[in-house]
């Protein structure tokens, strides 16, 4: 059996869905592992959103096919697919207790109430919540009530657990807890899950694999650190790691490292082709140093914003490559708006976009 048949394995085959005339998603294909983590990941308006609600069954594909565990999925229902979803708004019943919330869905598939409620306390446990059972959802926190939608989630024992944004109507704190609650149930459990984020710190957290969307497209697949480290191309180097993208040249490459410049600054970072001229480099905030102005410095610049954030300084650098966006986390030395600086740049931090080998 291969792995595109196991119980969990998700892919989409070429999918593009339209409303109406407007394309929501344009032509994707991916695969996604069982038992692992993986978050749709990408700016207001992408198609995330759209591409979690195919899986569910939700929404209708024009073009492509869905596949389950191997099986063609795409021309079912929701109800007749395999999986269930936590949404944003929580979604429980006001009227009903806790235990009969996450219980619902085995009563609608008509299992005996007592089993019901057996497998509901067992998701109530599961999510730290077996006390509150009895409780109506209003007496519950923001926190508390996600876990009980993971809880009712949970409880049907989905093929693939589908997750729309489901932090976003908590604090940051609790966002963090819960955030790391989700992805310990779902390494106890062997889950396979869906995840739906704009928040790029959520998914490096949470992730076995991100897939980054942008218009409505896959912008490139990968592990948090592969996204992170090698990103595809400028936005995906600017949406994950807040990059600066700045114009260099490669003046040798051996298919292996590329010696670049970066305004006279000598920097080598990997490149697997041999090309060489004008080359697009995505800096990371953390990978640009600071230090004072001397004579005879190759990049340098004002400082025009410098904030004090505890464990770390942020400055907006006017440099003569443009504006930069620097991050230094040694505080020892603190340079004020206005101050002269010289800029130097970090191989680990930095890398080739753009650039076809
Ligand atoms: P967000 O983070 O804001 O929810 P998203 O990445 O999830 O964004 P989608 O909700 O999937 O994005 O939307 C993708 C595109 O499809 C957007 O341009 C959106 O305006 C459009 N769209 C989504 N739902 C509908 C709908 N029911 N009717 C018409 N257009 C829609």
């Amino acid at each position: 059996m291969n792995n595109g048949q196991k119980r969990g394995a998700l892919a989409f085959e070429r999918v593009t869905k339209r409303y109406g005339k407007s394309v929501a998603v344009d032509d994707i294909t991916f695969s996604i592992e069982p038992k692992t983590m993986v978050t749709l990941l990408g700016p207001s308006g992408c198609g995330k959103t759209t591409t979690l609600r195919m899986i569910a069954g939700l929404e209708r594909v024009d073009e492509g096919r869905i596949r389950i565990g191997g099986r063609d999925v795409t021309d079912l229902s929701a109800a007749e697919r395999d999986v269930s979803m936590v949404f944003q708004s929580y979604a429980l019943f006001p009227h009903m207790s806790v235990l009969e919330n996450v219980a619902y869905g085995l009563t609608v598939a008509r299992q005996p109430k007592k089993q019901a409620h057996e497998r509901a306390h067992d998701a109530l446990a599961l999510v730290g919540l077996a006390e509150l059972a009895a409780r109506s959802p209003s007496e519950l926190s923001g926190g508390q009530q996600q876990r009980v939608a993971v809880a009712r989630a949970l409880v049907l024992q989905p093929e693939i657990l589908l997750l729309d944004e489901p932090l976003s109507n908590l604090d940051a704190k609790m966002r963090t807890r819960v955030r790391d609650e989700i992805r310990d149930l779902q390494v106890k459990l062997g889950l396979t899950a869906v995840y739906v984020t704009h928040d790029q710190e959520e998914a490096l957290a949470i992730s076995d694999q991100i897939v980054v969307m942008n218009r409505k497209k896959i912008a490139q697949q990968g592990t948090p650190r592969e996204i992170f480290e090698a990103p595809a191309d400028e936005f995906v180097a600017d949406f994950i790691g807040n990059a600066n993208v700045v114009d260099g040249e490669i003046r040798v490459a051996d298919g292996k490292t590329a010696r670049c410049a970066v305004s006279g600054e000598q920097i080598d970072l990997p490149y697997g082709g041999t090309r060489t001229g004008a080359v697009r480099i995505a800096m990371r905030p953390e990978a640009i140093e600071l230090s004072p102005y001397e004579h005879g410095s190759l990049v340098t610049g004002e400082v025009s914003r410098a904030i004090y954030l505890g464990r770390e300084m942020q400055y907006t650098v006017q440099t003569q490559l443009g504006e930069l966006f620097v991050v230094c986390h040694r505080l020892d030395q603190i340079f004020p708006r206005g101050a002269q600086v010289a800029l130097r740049f970090k191989a680990h931090g930095a890398a080739i976009v753009g650039a076809h080998a």
